[in-house]
């Protein structure tokens, strides 16, 4: 009945044993992610072994931080991860001994909110992980949609300033820019520089100290004023995004997941109402429910868990 969640992450390596009802049993992890593709794959099999040396698993499913071949078999780029077009299924399914199965990291928090967490029941679910960028995942009557190259939805890239803040995917004014952690620090510092309010980040961005969207977050609960008008721009951002994305999918829950998600009680209401503002027809519609990730940082895991035990043919 238990199978194992490996988390291939741009900072570390983690994986659970996890109950079909989406609990972890037990835990462990490996820290910085190698930077060799053989040197990723003896830490995979590490973790992976000692588990399943302690508990009785079936199948191992991967959530990787990456481009994933439409064929769920192979790992074809990472920016932080060393596998390049790697047949990983292949080589770890004869290495460990299990049915391996592997997944887009966000499709895999994606699918473990739609069985086990915020989604569960959804027709139409997107989820939303706000980070360093914007990870997206769009399940459609429970299935993983994931466009005809395996690259959909893309939703952190959808241009909504142009010529806007340059972006580390080439173009410029990317939803990501404007609404993510990333983007909480960058707007955070715009404001402390083109103003003389006081603001407790003040302080730090004046010893050249980068703000980061954690301390916009601290600050804003703390009352913070500046801050505040930042993280009210960011739920504007947010709400905006949210409407294209209903605009386009019609889904009937959006989860908030991500690092940022910790601080949904900031923003989650005025990003509500900008959605229900922006969206077409609002008024005339049922809206999505827009409600926080429940998983947290597990999410990876338990998706690629429960990923694993569902296309391995595990029963139990
Ligand atoms: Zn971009």
């Amino acid at each position: 009945m238990l199978t194992v969640g490996v988390d291939i992450g741009g900072t570390s390596v983690r994986a659970a044993v996890v109950h079909p009802d989406g609990s972890i049993v037990a835990e462990v992890r490996a820290a910085p992610t190698p930077d060799r593709a053989a040197v990723l794959d003896d830490t995979v099999a590490e973790l992976v072994g000692g588990l399943a040396a302690a508990h009785p698993v079936t199948a191992v499913g991967l959530a990787v931080a990456g481009f994933v071949d439409p064929d769920r078999r192979t790992v074809a780029f990472g920016a932080h991860v060393p596998w390049r077009d790697d047949h990983v299924v292949d080589r770890l399914t004869e290495r460990l001994g299990l049915p391996v199965v592997l997944e887009h990291d966000a499709n895999a928090a994606g699918l473990a909110e739609h069985r086990v967490g915020a989604a569960a029941g959804a027709s139409v679910a997107v989820l939303v992980a706000l980070g360093t960028g914007i990870g997206a995942a769009l399940l459609v009557d429970g299935a993983v949609f994931r466009g005809a190259y395996g690259v959909a939805p893309e939703l952190g890239h959808l241009t909504v300033v142009r010529g806007g803040r340059p972006c580390p995917c080439g173009k410029r004014g990317c939803l990501e820019r404007y609404c993510s952690g990333t983007a909480l620090g960058r707007s955070a510092e715009e404001l402390i520089a083109a103003s003389e309010d006081f603001s407790l980040l003040r302080a730090a961005w004046e010893r050249a100290e980068p703000v980061t969207g954690r301390d916009v977050a601290r600050a804003a609960e703390a009352g913070d004023g500046l801050a505040r008008r930042v993280v009210d721009e960011f739920a504007e951002w947010l709400g905006q995004g949210l409407a294209l994305v209903a605009d386009v999918f019609d889904p009937d829950v959006v989860v908030i997941g991500g690092e940022v998600s910790a601080s949904a009680s900031l923003y989650l209401d005025g990003a509500r109402r900008r959605y229900a503002d922006e969206v077409t027809g609002g008024g005339h519609r049922r809206l999505a429910e827009i409600r926080p990730a429940v998983l947290g940082g597990h999410a990876g895991m338990v998706g690629a868990a429960l990923d694993a035990r569902e296309r391995a043919g595990v029963q139990g």
